[in-house]
Formats: structure tokens, sequence, C-alpha cells
């Protein structure tokens, strides 16, 4: 792989690889975009078949946080950083000072979080490193109810989209998974709204909770897509809406926390096709990315939840630009993440004392 032409092509600034032989550490550093601020995006652990997986994990990952970023509306730019090698291992904190000394090296340029692999107690040896790491143990905490909330105010914005209304008492919501989002999302759709809900999850004991709770009606996992209903929110598996899954679907709305919901491209193209809207998922999803954020500014959780609130208004805008181009909103809200970062760039122009924040 030409990885400067790879870098060039996805339009990263700069990428680090990092190694610290005695604790075995081997890490990757991405950073797509600074223009709207320093680079967040978590540290992957993960047994990459080579190099070459590997930085395109990390080139890939730390573009869509600069997409993810901007569409919420946040002074951040987009990062990523892998770490190669088997997640269960045990021996942990020298692996993760090493790599919280990499993360020092660029002062502030990234910031780290946990991801796939990783915990909040390995960023607790980050965090003897360098400052520049959030989602600790004890600070923002599970992100899951902020999320979730985003999620409930995406979905209303894309119902609005559809139906002219935002409101969500007639409607019957599908529900593809019960665990920290879903079951967030559940409460709200039937507290606040008295939607209709039918669930499903793999896990028994996650359906019964969801159901005591809500009155839910439970279905078996593969009989979730074809149910009758009017909005279908995945919030378990990526690659769901794919050539299996979306002949199955009778709803109008596709609104869920999932990330990586397209199996391809084409698929959002197919959904648009078929006049369904969909919600891009990491733009509903943002609000993971908001409590992290808020953890960073010290903000109260209600702050936080406010602020994921506002992705009601982001999704409107995006349902704006679909049909302003006539594109598919995943489309859509790669242009409203373009036009952003593209905005700000241009104020760079202006010139700054040095000491300036
Ligand atoms: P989770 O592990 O708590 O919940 C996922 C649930 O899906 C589990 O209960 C699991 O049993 C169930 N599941 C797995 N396979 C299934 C299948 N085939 N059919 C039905 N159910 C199945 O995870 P979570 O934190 O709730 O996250 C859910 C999704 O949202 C993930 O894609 C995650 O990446 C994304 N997400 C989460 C957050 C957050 O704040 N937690 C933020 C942004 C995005």
């Amino acid at each position: 792989m030409d990885l400067i032409a790879k870098m060039q092509d996805l339009n990263h600034e700069q990428v680090v690889f990092c190694s610290e032989p005695s604790s075995g550490y081997v890490g990757i550093i991405a950073i797509h975009d600074t223009t709207l601020g320093p680079a967040l995006g978590g540290t992957r652990f993960w047994n990459y078949a080579s190099t070459e997986e590997a930085t395109i994990d990390a080139l890939r990952l730390s573009r869509g946080m600069t997409y993810k970023a901007a569409v919420a509306g946040l002074d951040l730019g987009g990062g990523k950083s892998v770490i190669i090698g088997d997640n269960r291992r045990t021996d942990r904190e020298a692996l993760f000072r090493a790599h919280g000394r990499a993360v020092e090296t660029l002062g502030g340029r990234y910031i780290t979080a946990e991801d796939v692999g990783t915990s909040p107690s390995d960023m607790t040896y980050v965090r003897f490193e360098t400052e520049h790491v959030t989602g600790l143990t004890g600070l923002s905490g599970d992100p899951s109810p902020v999320t979730a909330h985003g999620v409930y105010m995406g979905m209303k914005a894309a119902a609005k989209k559809h139906w002219g209304t935002d409101d969500l008492s007639s409607r019957t919501v599908l529900l593809q998974g019960c665990g920290n989002v879903g079951h967030w999302l559940a409460k709200y759709l039937h507290d606040l709204e008295g939607a209709k809900l039918i669930v499903t999850d793999v896990d028994e004991g996650k359906v019964r909770s969801v159901v005591d709770a809500t009155g839910a009606t439970s279905v078996a996992p593969d009989d979730i897509y074809s149910q009758e209903g009017d909005i279908f929110a995945p919030c378990a598996l990526g690659a769901i809406l794919n050539d299996d899954t979306i002949p199955l679907l009778k709803v109008g709305v596709i609104a869920g926390g999932a990330n990586n919901q397209l199996a391809e491209e084409r698929h959002g193209d197919e959904l648009y096709r078929l006049g369904k809207t969909y919600a891009p998922d990491y733009v509903i999803n943002s609000g993971g990315l908001i409590n992290v954020y808020g953890e960073i500014h010290r903000w109260s959780p209600d702050r936080a939840k406010t602020k994921a609130g506002e992705i009601y208004y982001t999704m409107l805008k995006i349902y704006q630009i679909s049909g302003r181009d006539g594109i598919p909103s995943y489309q859509a809200a790669g242009r409203l993440a373009v036009e952003r970062v593209q905005a700000v760039r241009g104020l760079k122009s202006m010139w700054l004392p040095r000491g300036c924040p």
C-alpha cells in the first residue's frame, strides 16, 4: 500500500506509527482533520491480520470521526488510534501507559477514549501519561442514556420528514436490540410518547426487562424485519440494512442507534429509491460523542442531554439538503459535514497573536 497516496486520497493530516518494545506496544494514531478542533476518537485494540489492515482501519475510522463531530456541531476534529494485538491480554498497564505516552507526544492534537477492545480502566492507565484522554471511570459515565435521547429526538425528526408530524403516540416502533441504548430508547418511546413497541434481542433476559418496563410485544430475532409497523430502530448490529433485510421492511422510517447500519452505500440509495426515510447512523447516534465532549468541558449530564436533543434540528437540516440536492440522506449528511468544515476553514486565514486560545 502506498500510505502517502492513501492519506492524500482520504485527506488525512497526519498518521503516526508508534512502538514500545518492552511492553509489546504497537500503535497507529491517525489524525484526519483538525479544522474544527483537536481530533477526538477512541482507541481500538484488535488483532489485525496485517499492518495494512490496521492502518486502513485507523484511516477509515478517523475520517468517520471528522464527519461525526462536524454534524454534531462540536469544535472537534476527527482522529482514531489502533493498538495491534490480542485484546484479551491481562497485563495492560505498561501497554496503555505506552499508548498514553504516544498520545502525549501529539501535544493535544489528538484526544483518545475507549473503543472496541478497550475499557475505562485502560483509559485510567493512559491518563497516567497524558491529559488528552476522556471516557474515564467516574466522570461522564455510561453514555447510553444520552445516546438514546439523541436517537429518540432524531427519530422524531425523521417522523416529521416522513409523515409531517413528529408525534409518535400512534406509531409502532420495531426495536432490534434491548441492550444499553435499546432499553433507554424503549423507555423514552413508552414514557414520553406512548408509542407501541415490538422488540427483539438474542438475549432473552434483556427482552424480558424491556417487556416488563414498557408492555412491549416481543418477537424472535429473525422476525423483526417483516413486522407490520412504522419505524424500524436498529440498536444492535452493523450492516443490518442489506440485500436480505431491505425487501422485508414494511416500515416508512429507519432510525436507530447502531453503528454502520448500511451494509454498503448502495443500500442507502435503495432505501431512498423505495421512498423510506433513513436517519444516517453517525448523526442520530452522536449523543455518545456529545457525552464524552461534555466530560472534557465538565458539562452536567443534563447539558449533554440537551445538546444531544439538537440532533432533531440536524436531522431536519439533512433532510432539507437531501430534498434541495435530490440525494439520499446518507449523502446529505456527508455534505452537511463538509460544508461546515469548509466554512470554518475559511476563518483560519484570520491571523491570531501567538498564545491566543
Ligand atoms: P449493547 O451490547 O448493550 O446492546 C446490543 C444488544 O444487541 C445486546 O443486548 C445484544 O444481545 C443484542 N443483539 C446482538 N445480536 C443481535 C441480533 N442478531 N438480534 C437482536 N439483538 C441482537 O450495545 P449498546 O451500547 O446498546 O450499543 C448498541 C449499538 O449502538 C452498537 O452498534 C453501538 O456501536 C452503537 N452505539 C452505542 C452508543 C452508546 O452510547 N452505547 C453510542 C453510539 C453508538
